[in-house]
């Protein structure tokens, strides 16, 4: 597979070597190997001192032919048309792997959001709808939160899509607050969704999850449910968990031997991810360098925070103990990781099946605009495990019967059912 760090020749290195495997055919290939749409926009916004600024904007539609496209947006400045491409290739065998009727799509704008005043994000979110009013909506592509984004700017984008088309249309973008057309459970969904993975991959493996402990890094909006989740959902132990801080500009790992209290690490975070090291110290913590995680004595690793995380440096440090890697990020794991991983017979779960709990829920959340009735949070946190359920299940049977490792089968089973869907519909 290729060496590059460039995220599309990766994603697209990726999808050669198991369309190698499946042997598919060249010209089916050329057509997956590539987004069928690009937008590449110039948006103009107001500035707060009254001067114009120009932004440079992405949207990328990779496949929609099992659904609307489906991505999020994400406002980053270091964001390329490249990282948007692969991103966008991703969504799409996600949702094909959760089995969601959804293509795959993502957004983004060159921007640090942190520079930012509200009016302007404000401003900059609706500029950019109404630039791409024509080609997104809930039958065509939508759109999401993803770094950088948040619930409130969902809100304007889906006010000035609903403005410009005429009729409320809460639809056309997901991940929206509750009360302006939000799903409950979407904030517990992606981290909840990993820990059903993580119980069915030791059902799987005989193990019995009361008696695991598990090492988290970052403690953003997946590990933190993923942290819960474990403990509540599945009586284990976390030992320890990881965040950047923003103001030492360096990562610490925050670890407590007995087990530690996400809720009560919860309440001492700030809104970016940030755990308070005072406050975790006097309650006993202890503050390790922000690499402690990985080499830890635990049964199961839920990277959880950022890419390239596990790699060929890394991955040494890995403990004799660890059994179970769940990807609460996207792309945790090099390729040259990978591979040492699959020696030493760990069993991985791929990031876009243990991390497709959030695009799951988002999924849920357009079936409750279009419907205008909104379920529990119990109803969405059942109907979310038993979609993941499935989706683990299709995945380990294509490992067992393919003789794969799950990243593997986890791209068998989502090029499948695209492939399918394009032959359905006539493309191929
Ligand atoms: P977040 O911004 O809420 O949290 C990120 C966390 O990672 C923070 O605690 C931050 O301090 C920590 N972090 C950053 N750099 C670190 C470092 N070097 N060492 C240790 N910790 C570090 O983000 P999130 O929404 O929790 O997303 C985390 C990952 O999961 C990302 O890869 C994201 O793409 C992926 N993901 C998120 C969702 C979702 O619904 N939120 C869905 C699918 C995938």
């Amino acid at each position: 597979m290729s060496g590059s760090t460039n995220a599309f020749e990766m994603a697209q290195a990726q999808f050669d070597h198991v369309a190698d495997q499946l042997g598919l055919d060249e010209q089916v290939r050329e057509i997956l190997r590539w987004p069928a749409r690009e937008f590449i926009i110039r948006i103009p916004v107001r500035m707060d001192d009254g001067k114009i600024k120009v932004f440079q904007g992405f949207r990328v539609q990779h496949n929609d032919a099992r659904g609307p496209n489906k991505g999020g947006i994400r406002f980053h400045p270091a964001e390329t048309v490249d990282t948007v491409r692969a991103l966008a290739m991703w969504m799409t065998w996600k949702c094909a792997v959760a089995d969601i009727p959804l293509g795959g799509g993502k957004g983004g704008i060159i921007v640090d959001p942190a520079t930012l005043s509200n009016g302007e994000k404000e401003r900059l979110v609706r500029a950019y709808i109404r630039i791409l009013v024509r080609n997104v909506g809930p039958r065509q592509d939508v759109p999401a939160p993803d770094v950088g984004t948040t619930a409130q700017m969902m809100g304007w984008m889906m006010d000035e899509y609903s403005r410009l088309v005429g009729q409320y249309t809460p639809g056309a973008i997901t991940g929206k607050p509750l009360g302006g057309g939000g799903s409950q459970g979407r904030t517990e969904a992606t981290g909840y969704g990993v820990i059903y993975c993580v119980r069915e991959a030791m059902k799987h493996l005989g193990i019995d999850p009361k008696t695991t402990t598990a090492a988290v890094q970052g403690f953003g909006n997946v590990a933190q449910y993923a942290s819960i989740g474990f403990i509540e959902q599945l009586g284990g132990k976390v030992i320890c968990v990881s965040c950047w801080d923003r103001n030492d500009k360096t990562a610490y790992t925050f670890t407590k031997a007995e087990g530690i209290d996400p809720r009560f690490l919860k309440g001492i975070t700030d809104q970016y991810g940030t755990i308070d090291k005072e406050k975790a110290k006097a309650a006993g913590y202890a503050i390790e360098d922000g690499g402690a995680w990985i080499s830890k004595k635990v049964d199961v690793l839920i990277p959880a925070a950022l890419e390239g995380q596990i790699n060929g440096d890394t991955v040494k440090l890995i403990n004799s103990a660890v059994k179970i890697i769940a990807e609460g990020a996207n792309g945790p794991t090099t390729p040259e990781a990978d591979v040492v991983i699959n020696q030493r017979g760990i069993f991985l779960i791929p990031d876009f099946l243990c991390n497709s709990g959030g695009v799951t829920c988002s999924y849920f959340e357009s079936v409750q605009n279009d419907q205008n009735f909104y379920w529990t949070k119990d109803e969405v946190l059942v109907k979310l495990d038993h979609t993941m359920t499935q989706a683990f299940d299709s995945v380990l049977g294509m490992s067992l019967d393919k003789k794969v490792v799950m990243r593997d089968a986890a791209y068998m089973v989502a090029i499948a059912k695209v492939v399918k869907a394009m032959e359905l519909r006539g493309w191929i």
